[in-house]
């Protein structure tokens, strides 16, 4: 896999991009936190994680209560976070509200 590509998404509108894509890790840094690193300090639970592709900080998804994930990405700047669910392997534009797909070989054809 190197990088990543905007997803087909029935429910928007076609022609949309997303120039953060072009220039993001296919990874980002190795997420540190167990957990939604918000939701650890303030003692609330998530529902799903996402990892920042910027600086790897853990947030929560747009599922859970506190929202960790878009805060991180609206305070921060850093447009891009990858699922780190397991078997997800997608990312999500906050800036562009697209979905990203990786671009050329997954995790599965590396094995
Ligand atoms: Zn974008
Ligand atoms: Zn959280
Ligand atoms: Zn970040």
């Amino acid at each position: 896999m190197t990088g990543w590509k905007v997803a087909f998404d029935a429910g928007r509108p076609q022609g949309r991009n997303c120039a953060h894509a072009q220039d993001a890790e296919p990874y980002g840094p190795v997420p540190e936190s167990p957990g939604c690193e918000g939701c650890l300090e303030e003692g609330t639970a998530w529902v799903h994680l996402r990892a920042c592709l910027t600086c790897g900080r853990v947030g929560c998804c747009d599922s859970s209560r506190r929202k960790h994930a878009a805060a991180h990405a609206r305070e921060s700047g850093h447009a891009l976070a990858r699922s780190i669910e397991r078997g997800e392997t997608w990312a999500w534009c906050y800036e562009d509200e697209l979905f990203l797909t990786p671009d050329g070989n997954g995790p599965e054809a590396d094995s």
